[in-house]
């Protein structure tokens, strides 16, 4: 049955694109006003709307648009204020909208002013026998849900690396903008300025192709009765920063951190990876030192291609888990790993 459409994304930090997301969520939203025959609008919010609006422009007949310095940061206030308008400018019935940590915040609060129902970490929307069906993943990728609704609007957050990405020319859009009054309490909470850390320190790469992964193994004692810690530590970021790689880490291995025992100092509980960890996307992975148990394996569930470098020839990857496994030592073969980076490196 045909629906009112709506594609509701931020203007990402340059100023004159969306985020990587946002244009495979559009795409989603393509493909389900064509499997529909739905209309698509386009809303966008961002302090100019204009550039990031030609990139998308050749992707829907409408685009709307609310702009201005008031909306150019993440602000609960100023936020939902813009995406309810929008929907109401539209009068959208189904919602789609990219899940950054910026529309996340606000979604249910706008579901909620437009009476609404929402749907967060969507990973498809299709138009099946004429119903509209949306998935998501629960218990860690276990189980997954499929949801249809009778409610309008229906608000749905997708998640990333789950459709992809639209990649029409850019072309001059015609953005129509709504002009938003906004109170002084709505301009209560100011922008101050963004802390990020520093690039060698930033080891959680989403886009990154290739999911390094370090288990405990790393900490142990190894064939000398000694543990060989500096040398772990320098192999891993050697290595992360020759290949461009994401790091993730096991869960004992993160323990141990927050246990003040002695560790890769790198290594936060943000890399865990796994069941009580995260489920990153990646094209490849490669764990290092890591035993492949259960709780572990299952944050791996989007990664394709999975290889394990273990000395236990009867570790959990090799149980079926991973597609490749080297029985090796890791310190060697991270430190062979590393010469051919650099020699590659040097040829270029
Ligand atoms: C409710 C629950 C939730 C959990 N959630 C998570 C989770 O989210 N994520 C997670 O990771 N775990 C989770 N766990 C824990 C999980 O079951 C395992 O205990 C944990 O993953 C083991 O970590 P590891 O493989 O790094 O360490 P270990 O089991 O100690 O394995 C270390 C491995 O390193 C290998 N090794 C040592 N030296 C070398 C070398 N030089 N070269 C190559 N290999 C070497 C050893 O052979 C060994 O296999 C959970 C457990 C429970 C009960």
């Amino acid at each position: 049955m045909p629906q009112n459409i709506l594609f509701l994304a931020q203007v990402d930090e340059s100023g004159t694109a969306l985020p990587k997301i946002a244009y495979e969520v559009l795409g989603a939203a393509i493909d389900l006003a064509t499997q529909s025959g739905s209309t698509l609008t386009i809303g966008l919010v961002g302090e100019d709307v204009q550039s990031a609006a030609n990139t998308v422009a050749a992707a829907a007949a409408r685009i709307v648009g609310v702009r201005g310095p008031d909306f150019a940061h993440p602000r609960y206030a100023t936020d939902s204020a813009a995406l309810e308008a929008i929907c109401r400018e539209v009068s959208a019935q189904i919602v789609l909208a990219p899940a950054t940590s910026r529309f996340l915040r606000v979604m249910p609060g706008v579901a909620h002013r437009l009476k609404a129902q929402v749907d967060t970490h969507v990973s498809s929307i299709d138009a099946v026998d004429g119903a509209l069906t949306a998935k998501r993943w629960f218990y860690r990728q276990r189980l997954e849900a499929v949801i249809q609704r009778d409610a309008r609007p229906w608000l749905l957050a997708m998640d990333a690396g789950c459709h992809n990405a639209y990649a029409g020319a850019s072309t001059a859009a015609n953005v129509q903008l709504l002009n938003l009054p906004l109170s002084a309490e709505a301009k209560r909470t100011t922008f101050a300025s963004v802390r990020v850390p520093n690039r060698d320190a930033q080891t959680i790469r989403p886009d990154a192709k290739l999911l390094f992964v370090a288990g405990a193994g790393w900490c142990k004692k190894q064939a000398d009765g000694k543990t060989h810690l500096p040398e772990a530590e320098a192999a891993i970021l050697q290595f992360l920063k020759n290949s461009g790689a994401s790091l993730g880490g096991s869960k004992s291995l993160v323990d141990q951190t927050g246990e003040n025992q002695a560790v890769l100092g790198f290594m936060t509980h943000l890399n865990q990876v796994g069941q009580t960890g995260s489920t990153p996307r990646h094209p490849k992975g490669l764990s290092t030192c890591c035993h492949g148990e259960e709780p572990h394996v299952v944050g791996w569930r989007f990664v394709n291609e999975r290889r394990a470098v273990n000395l236990d020839p009867n570790c959990g990857w090799a149980r079926g888990k991973a597609d490749v496994v080297y029985v090796a030592d890791a310190f060697q073969v991270v430190a062979k790993l590393n010469a051919l980076l650099a020699e590659k490196a040097s040829r270029k």
